[in-house]
């Protein structure tokens, strides 16, 4: 091969850290400049051209570049400031680059399956130069983050996740693969967008729908065989519930908006109890927002309850009530119910108002996942504060322009008493002289670990057992010191050990459940795991 082509493979390029010796091999003389640069150098290099741009998107570009340029770079650079650059790769920039994806489109970074593919899935999948693929993130486009229908340009959101996959997970990058379902899109905006990349027609629905996701599913089955995990992202609830259920018992797959959310959650909310007392069964829950995330978490906590205390679950959910637009859940609207609310629905008087339900309710915890901003008013927070010593508040909603209320709001309007996470990040806040660090119940705590825990073991199939086991994993990183700050999730800085740690924990369950196929089984899965996991590193080429 040519030193040419070896710069332009993204997998292979070392840009100015080839070193001499790979310049001679490698017919790369001349085609550099003299100087031969360190990894660590080239990264402090990026790192400084990345804090010079001052518009998000801007950075988001730069690394999108860089991944497409050398990716050990790009990787390198997203481990080792992982903190500074989750945000610039995932939310909650990403809404804003899926937003612009047709401004700013420059090269597909993953798989177009659209209604033109139809009849010819298998043919598309065989196009990926990649064989040997272990995840694939897919998303229709329906509910990309809170920005709602976003069409085609959700792209952004499967290669995000993966680039997180392998970044936090240790996925190689070459067993990840986007891929973006486009039946149309709903959103006018983008219909009438000359630079719109999708399909411009309105979404395909009922039986039009079902059956290109079900060619999809077969073929990725028949290509990849049974060990491929299928992660579902962003689709609207009325397809994703339906998705996971018809799939769980004939492929590996996992809906990181409903079970990836319910597990991060859980895991903020085992840690809480250390500050808060009492166990998971001894507190109230109350949800805005009734949809994946929200039906989700509720499912989870019941499920651990169960766990806990060998109560059946319909008990257990008594325990938790949600609020949809329409107003608390109760059983006088059972009738007219998505099927996913209906164990929510308890016996009590219709309440509109979410500070009415609160009153009513008394929750200890109050949690938002109805993607609308600004819904935790002053006067839902003072609720919750006059009912509680701590109230434990978390604003899920992304990105932060949807978030409930700000970290700012929920320590100020509860005097200094509230246990604060959010979706989005926000900034440590400081209150009456105590310096407050918010939580980020992010995803990218669970999916990761879990995903590489799935893979390690062989799995074939995803189980509850395992998210909750991948939540006290979680659960178990917060520290002393953690709680001090009031943080009931560990420092992102330490993700690579939690997502191993993760991922040992989910492995040893799918053992456990028979539902692991690699044989044997090691006998230390935090070593294993760790080797298992893709190092950013140059690799010398001889
Ligand atoms: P979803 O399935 O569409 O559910 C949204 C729910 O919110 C629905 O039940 C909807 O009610 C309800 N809702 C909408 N507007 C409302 C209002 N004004 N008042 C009360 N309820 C309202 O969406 P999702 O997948 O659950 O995601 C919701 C949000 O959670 C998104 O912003 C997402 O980014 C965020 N999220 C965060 C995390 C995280 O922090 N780790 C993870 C996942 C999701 P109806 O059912 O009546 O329409
Ligand atoms: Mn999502």
């Amino acid at each position: 091969a040519s030193g040419y082509t070896l710069m332009r493979d993204p997998r292979h390029n070392k840009g100015l850290a080839f070193t001499e010796r790979e310049r001679d091999a490698h017919y790369l003389r001349g085609l550099l400049p003299p100087i031969v640069l360190s990894q660590e150098l080239q990264e402090k290099r990026i790192m400084h051209m990345l804090r010079q741009y001052k518009v998000p998107l801007q950075r988001y570009m730069a690394m999108m570049d860089l991944q497409e340029r050398n990716e050990r770079l790009f990787y390198k650079l997203l481990i080792d400031n992982v903190e500074e650059l989750l945000p610039v790769v995932y939310t909650p920039t990403v809404g804003e680059a899926c937003q612009k994806y047709g401004s700013i489109f420059r090269r597909p970074q993953g798989l177009y399956i659209s209604l033109k593919e139809k009849g010819k899935i298998l043919e598309v999948l065989k196009n990926w130069p990649e064989r040997s693929v272990q995840v694939i993130v897919v998303t229709d486009g329906e509910r990309i983050l809170g920005l709602g229908d976003l069409g085609c340009q959700g792209m952004g959101i499967p290669v995000g996740k993966l680039s997180l996959y392998t970044a936090l997970g240790g996925v190689r990058p070459s067993a990840c693969l986007p891929i973006t379902i486009d039946v149309g899109t709903n959103n006018e905006k983008l219909l009438n967008d000359e630079f719109y990349i999708g399909l411009r027609q309105r979404r395909a629905t009922g039986q039009e729908y079902a059956e290109l996701l079900h060619e999809f599913m077969s073929a990725v089955k028949q290509n990849y065989g049974e060990k491929v995990l299928i992660q579902f992202e962003d689709f609207a609830n009325h397809n994703a519930f339906e998705l996971l259920a018809r799939y769980s018992s004939s492929h590996l797959v996992f809906n990181d908006d409903i079970q990836g959310t319910a597990s991060v959650v859980l895991a903020g909310l085992l840690a809480a109890l250390k500050l808060l007392g009492g166990t998971l069964a001894d507190h109230r829950f109350l949800f805005l927002g009734a949809g994946e995330a929200g039906t989700g978490i509720a499912e989870l906590i019941a499920l651990e309850m169960s766990k806990q205390t060998g109560n059946p679950i319909e008990e257990n959910r008594k325990k938790i009530w949600l609020v949809d637009s329409k107003g608390l859940i109760v059983d006088s609207r059972k009738h007219s119910l998505q099927h996913f609310k209906k164990p929510w629905a308890h016996e009590h008087e219709p309440v509109s108002k979410l500070v009415d339900a609160v009153k009513a309710i008394k929750p200890t915890v109050l949690i938002g996942t109805s993607g609308v901003g600004k819904q935790f008013t002053r006067e839902v927070v003072e609720a919750m504060a006059s009912i509680n010593e701590k109230p434990l508040i978390m604003a899920l909603s992304n990105p932060t322009s949807q978030a409930e209320c700000t970290a700012e709001e929920a320590y100020t309007w509860s005097e200094g008493r509230a246990i604060f996470a959010s979706g989005s990040p926000f900034d440590p806040f400081e209150y009456d002289g105590k310096v407050f660090v918010p939580g980020q119940a992010n995803n990218a705590y669970i999916f990761p670990g879990f995903g590489l825990g799935v893979i390690m073991s062989g799995a074939i199939r995803v189980h509850d057992d395992m998210l909750l086991t991948a939540s006290e994993a979680l659960a178990a990183q917060v520290t002393e010191e953690h709680f001090k700050k009031g943080l009931i999730y560990p420092p992102f800085s330490d993700i690579r050990k939690i997502s191993a740690n993760i991922a040992a924990k989910v492995a040893a369950k799918a053992y456990e459940l028979g539902l692991a196929s690699h044989l044997p089984q090691p006998e230390d899965l935090v070593k294993y795991a760790e080797s298992c996991m893709y190092s950013p590193v140059y690799r010398s080429y001889r």
